[in-house]
């Protein structure tokens, strides 16, 4: 099947000429709000002050105290109060989900073999707030075998429970993202926490697999993530073969829509 979409979320017109599709977020003025945000965790409503953002309804944030880390979408926006400070946590993050580009279908998921359209750098935005101050941190990835994705996936060597868990986190869809730009691939899986997934894939051989979670051992997230992209890949296979040089970026459709609705921006699709 080789339908496309046209997802364009801005009301400027796409110059598909240009390198500079990926225009940031102009520089607007910060708008004092009292802002209702509901968090999709625990799908409650909650007040919080912003006087560092533009808000509108529809926008993913994040803020401080006890939600922190927990993202919210903004659910109405006031411009006319009176408030005691101290009785307020504020808004610390606004995201960046503005997505122009072409996408192609693949199952649950939408694929753009453009940099520009959906980089990890901007989808991971959408579901965790950037660290600061993190903790000192020791990657190490030696002496790690690879796994040739044509193989089955009972070959691959994790304990069973670890497999099953990764088999069903693949089958609800669990991976929210996926690319790989030349050797270097990322995956972004929503389990307990969002987990960053980091590998290399070369030849047909997926190693060096590093997640976030700090299991000290192959993850049901890494499982997870193999699974999916010898999913996608096999669809890119029979569908895009030419539209893959060394680049290609997945996101869930749930994902996408649910990201990019913002109440406030004019859009459109186009299937054709
Ligand atoms: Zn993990």
């Amino acid at each position: 099947m080789t339908n496309k979409i046209g997802f364009y979320c801005d009301d400027k017109e796409i110059n598909e000429n240009t390198e500079t599709i990926a225009v940031e977020k102009p520089e607007v003025k910060a708008r004092k709000s009292l802002v209702s945000i509901r968090f999709e965790k625990n799908n409650r409503v909650l007040s919080y002050y912003n006087d560092k953002f533009d808000l509108h309804k529809g926008d993913i944030v994040f803020v401080d105290g006890k939600l922190e880390g927990e993202r919210g979408f903004v659910e109405e926006v006031n411009y006319n109060f009176k408030i005691k400070l101290s009785d307020y946590k504020k808004v610390v993050v606004l995201a960046d989900t503005t997505v122009k580009g072409r996408f192609f279908f693949a199952g649950d998921y939408f694929i753009s073999f453009d940099k520009s359209v959906i980089p990890y750098e901007k989808v991971i935005t959408w579901l965790k707030p950037p660290v600061v101050d993190e903790e000192e941190i020791v990657v190490s990835n030696e002496d790690e075998e690879g796994f040739l994705l044509e193989k089955d996936i009972s070959e691959l060597k994790v304990p069973y429970n670890v497999k099953e868990k990764g088999i069903d986190y693949y089958l609800d869809g669990r991976v929210i993202y996926l690319s790989v730009d030349g050797d270097t691939g990322k995956a972004i899986v929503d389990g307990t926490n969002i987990y960053e997934i980091e590998f290399t894939y070369k030849n047909g051989e997926v190693s060096n697999f590093i997640c976030d979670c700090y299991c000290n051992y192959a993850c049901k997230h890494i499982v997870a993530v193999i699974m999916q992209l010898k999913n996608i890949l096999k669809n890119i296979e029979e569908n895009y073969k030419e539209e893959y040089r060394d680049y290609f970026s997945a996101v869930t459709s749930y994902e996408l829509f649910k990201v990019t609705r913002s109440y406030n921006k004019k859009g459109s699709i186009t299937f054709n």
